[in-house]
């Protein structure tokens, strides 16, 4: 039985941690500390590194993180397309990675947009994704490198996976995405149910993520660029008159993440 656990990091970062019990993999350990104190504290060794993209607050940690777990040799799985020295392990588009200790099979997805090289790794028996930067809970990320259109088709392919799959996003922006989610869609009543849980959570002290794709589809804006109200608002956000009904997937997408970036 596998376990992921969401270890807090930096301001808003989550590194998380999948493990059996005995062996550990992390992804995106952009720092080590709180990475070994969650390992060292459930005696847990590491045997793998997966990193989505280059980004110092997913990949900071790796060089002390392999240190740590010296003399064992830890592979690091990281995206053949983005800077990252301590790759041993470069993956693309459709790679599948077994590992064997602890005992998952991922498929590596790429996913452009936030970064050139980004990828995201999917558990198909499991249902578990770890998508990085590319899609939040309620939102997604900035366009550093990509293009609407290439950041729209990533996002499109993290949509179609199966609709119970879990989400496990890197960052805890979830209840500022909603709140723009529902400035695009003021009556998505899904959306607003959403708000009153994931609020619940926060004030509990506890972590929103992870979520899954049908929650995402039904409440994630930047997933619902065939939505006539979505679409209405795209075409609001830029001052394109009528109801939007001839914009593109990536023209809503496009409108929606400038939009967001000045929210
Ligand atoms: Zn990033
Ligand atoms: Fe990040």
């Amino acid at each position: 039985m596998l376990h992921a656990f969401p270890v807090p990091a930096f301001k808003d970062n989550y590194l998380w941690v999948i493990d059996d019990g005995v062996y550990a993999i992390a992804v995106d350990p952009g720092d080590a500390t709180p990475v070994i104190d969650y390992l060292a504290k459930n005696a847990l060794t590491l045997s793998a590194i997966l990193v989505t993209h280059h980004h110092a607050d997913h990949t900071g940690g790796i060089k002390a993180l392999l240190d740590w777990s010296a003399p064992n040799v830890v592979p690091v799985y990281a995206p053949a397309a983005d800077p990252i020295g301590e790759r041993t392990h470069a993956v693309g588009d459709l790679d599948c990675i077994s590992i064997r200790q602890p005992d998952i099979a991922l498929r590596v997805m790429s996913v452009p947009g936030h970064t050139i090289g980004h990828v995201a790794y999917y558990a198909p028996a499991l249902r578990w994704v770890f998508c990085g930067d590319t899609l939040f809970a309620g939102g997604c990320g900035r366009m550093f490198e990509g293009t609407a259109p290439q950041m729209q088709t990533s996002l499109a392919r993290l949509a179609a996976l199966p609709p119970d799959t879990k989400v496990f996003c890197a960052h805890e922006y979830t209840l500022s995405n909603l709140k723009f989610a529902s400035a695009v869609e003021p009556n998505n009543i899904a959306l607003a149910a959403r708000i009153e849980r994931e609020t619940k959570k926060r004030k509990l002290g506890k972590p929103t993520v992870p979520s899954d794709i049908a929650l995402e589809q039904s409440t994630n804006p930047f997933l619902r660029w065939d939505v006539a109200d979505v679409k209405r608002a795209a075409a609001r956000a830029i001052s394109i008159p009528g109801d939007g009904a001839d914009l593109t997937p990536a023209q809503v997408f496009g409108a929606l993440r400038e939009w967001k970036n000045n929210f």
